[in-house]
């Protein structure tokens, strides 16, 4: 494999200060429209949905209201159920995935389920197509007390009064050929540590929790996914990304002590969704299907397996 080129910020061993972040937020731009793209749908949903506004984040000029969608006639006697998308908004089919379940899906769970989906956790970086929010901060390692990420502790404030009712919580990303390309080197350079190449998985696979797992649930929701798009191999080493494969189409990782996202519920039922969308062999219909095929099976298995 080739030497890559050191990262175009900072020094290499020399983690980032206020000027590499300047430099680095510099360089960056608007791709996209969150308002035009998700809060029209969001507006959309109103008439059949409970819509209610969390939070907003200030990053002047531009300021990001952030929206969760919840079924009607939500019953404390239900179990609740989680599902957030666009933790990481570069990670498109989490979004448009979560707004397609609300679309499609969530009315069918009227009477059995309380539905809470946060669609685009980071909405900024949504517009760029980018992981970190413009503090170079990535929201998903920021799930945690004092969260440094203002789009974290927004939901972790959403869902602080639900933390303990939450039943299943499923978090909607993306694994994408410039994860390898663009923002491994970027973290590595942020932080002042070699950058060490890897693979990008052909494939869709989840994150269980190292701490919890629940193997049976996973491949339920992978078994689903299956019907839609291809699951990813394990390689060589038997790993995915670096992690040992421990079920089909399966990693662990120790959820809260890494402050991600899927951790921020004590859930029964935990899982993270990786769509690879740069796949030949996937379209972005195909992606925004597999998550949303993804947040149905979750949902019945808990609903299955509930009490
Ligand atoms: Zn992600």
């Amino acid at each position: 494999m080739a030497i890559p080129a050191p990262y175009p910020i900072g020094t290499p061993g020399q983690p980032w200060g206020d000027a590499e972040r300047a430099e680095w937020l510099s360089r960056q731009t608007r791709h996209r429209s969150y308002a035009d793209d998700v809060l029209d749908m969001v507006d959309r949903l109103r008439s059949r949905f409970d819509v209610s506004q969390y939070g907003e984040l200030d990053y002047a000029p531009q300021t990001f209201p952030l929206f969760a969608i919840r079924n009607r006639d939500w019953n404390d006697a239900l179990p609740v159920m989680l599902v957030t998308g666009g933790v990481h908004g570069y990670e498109t089919s989490g979004v448009h995935g979560a707004l397609q379940f609300v679309d499609r899906h969530m009315a069918d769970y009227a009477g059995r389920a309380n539905v809470l989906v946060a669609p685009c956790v980071s909405p900024w970086a949504y517009e760029r197509i980018h992981r970190w929010n413009p503090h170079a901060i990535d929201p998903n390692r920021s799930f945690r007390e004092n969260s440094p990420a203002g789009e974290s502790a927004a939901l972790m404030r959403l869902v602080g009064p639900l933390r303990e009712r939450v039943l299943m919580h499923i978090d909607l990303h993306e694994t994408t050929d410039s994860d390898e390309s663009e923002f491994r080197p970027a973290l590595a350079a942020r932080d002042g540590k070699p950058f060490e190449p890897d693979g990008i998985p052909d494939g869709f696979y989840l994150v269980d929790d190292t701490e919890h797992p629940q193997p049976e649930f996973q491949q339920a929701v992978i078994a689903a996914v299956e019907k839609v798009t291809h699951i990813a191999p394990a390689d060589a080493k038997g790993e995915i990304i670096g992690s040992p494969v421990v079920g089909h189409g399966v990693i662990r990782y120790p959820l809260r002590p890494l402050g991600l996202c899927a951790g921020v519920t004590d859930a029964k039922y935990k899982t993270t969704t990786e769509v690879y969308p740069d796949s030949p062999r996937a379209t972005p219909v195909q992606c925004n299907d597999a998550q949303a095929a993804a947040v149905c099976a979750a949902i019945d298995y808990a609903l299955a397996h509930a009490g």
